[in-house]
């Protein structure tokens, strides 16, 4: 199992709730480095791209129309068999189904309103990052959390 990144958006319905700062923070209690987040307003025509193997889908237009419909949360997520994970902690689409302490089992009742995407493999996950990342907004560092839980005079004290 190789070291991945993946793709999450944090959904209107999600951002609206106030719970983009929950989702993200379960992310990182799981172990998973955020190497990229940012908000954006998705355009229909960006999110006509994205969901083009939905395209005459019945709830297609309405899918467009609510990931359009205020600002979302994107973030790039890296660790060790990351697509996978991700998607195992978000839980099923349709959020009745999903199981309890998944994100989508835990936040939401809809097939539609359910608070999040993540990339559903490797390659997908790639050409998802490309689609909404600039390289300059992903960044390469090493996780240090002591590092950051103590200021450098602390530390051997
Ligand atoms: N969706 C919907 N109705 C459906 C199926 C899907 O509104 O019957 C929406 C839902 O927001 C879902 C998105 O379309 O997350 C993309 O569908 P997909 O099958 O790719 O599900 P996901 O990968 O998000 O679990
Ligand atoms: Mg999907």
């Amino acid at each position: 199992m190789a070291i991945e990144r993946t793709l999450i958006i944090v959904k209107p319905d999600a951002v609206n709730r106030g719970l983009a700062g929950k989702i993200i923070s379960r992310f990182e209690e799981k172990g998973l480095k955020i190497v990229g987040l940012k908000m954006a307003w998705l355009t229909k025509d960006v999110l006509a791209e994205h969901y083009a193997h939905l395209k005459g889908k019945p709830f297609f237009p309405g899918l467009v129309e609510f990931m359009s419909s205020s600002p979302v949360v994107l973030g790039v997520l890296e660790g060790r068999n990351a697509v996978e994970v991700v998607r195992l902690m978000c839980g099923v689409t349709d959020a009745n189904k999903a199981a309890a302490g998944t994100i989508r089992g835990d936040f939401s009742m809809s097939t539609s309103c359910n608070v999040i995407h993540a990339s559903d493999s490797l390659d997908t996950a790639n050409k998802e990052i490309a689609r909404f990342f600039r390289p300059d907004e992903l960044f390469n560092y090493d996780l240090n959390s002591l590092k950051y839980l103590y200021a450098p005079d602390e530390l051997g004290r």
